[in-house]
């Protein structure tokens, strides 16, 4: 039941992706981002301002779980601070890997419903990939401490 649950989260996020476009202007920082283990691509836009993400979007193309966790990343980081945003990287990386939590007191929110992905060591770079591409995008803005391929 739980499981179905999951399901129907992912599948909304994958199917009706949040903050799916372009960001224009200069201060936009950009990456595109390949998953090599399915294929699923990603293009990410950041807009920094001061110590927070001002706004995130994307464009991509890959497999149900890999735009889900894209869509759903977007959401925790849009108006975060760059230390909020550090944390829930951390955190989500813990939690596909081990499929356990170090820091129950950080919010997850949806992406909470990947948690079944860590069962599919395979998959586990389709839920990772939004969050490798960002680890890249800010490699460069000190405030951010993403984790190091
Ligand atoms: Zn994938």
């Amino acid at each position: 039941m739980l499981q179905d649950i999951y399901r129907k989260v992912v599948m909304d996020h994958a199917k009706y992706r949040r903050n799916v476009g372009v960001l224009e202007g200069e201060q936009v920082k950009k990456v595109h981002y390949k998953n090599p283990t399915c294929g699923d691509v990603v293009t990410l836009y950041v807009d920094i301002d001061e110590n927070q993400v001002k706004n995130v979007s994307f464009e991509g193309e890959g497999c149900s779980i890999s735009m889900a966790s894209t869509s759903m990343m977007t959401e925790l980081i849009k108006g975060t601070s760059l230390t909020d945003v550090s944390e829930l990287r951390h955190e989500f990386e813990q939690l596909i890997r081990t499929g356990d939590r170090v820091n129950t007191g950080i919010d997850l929110q949806d992406a909470m419903s990947l948690k079944g992905v860590h069962k599919l060591r395979a998959r586990h770079n389709c839920a990772l990939m939004a969050w490798q591409a960002l680890d890249r995008v800010l490699a460069d803005v000190q405030q951010y401490k993403g984790i190091k391929e």
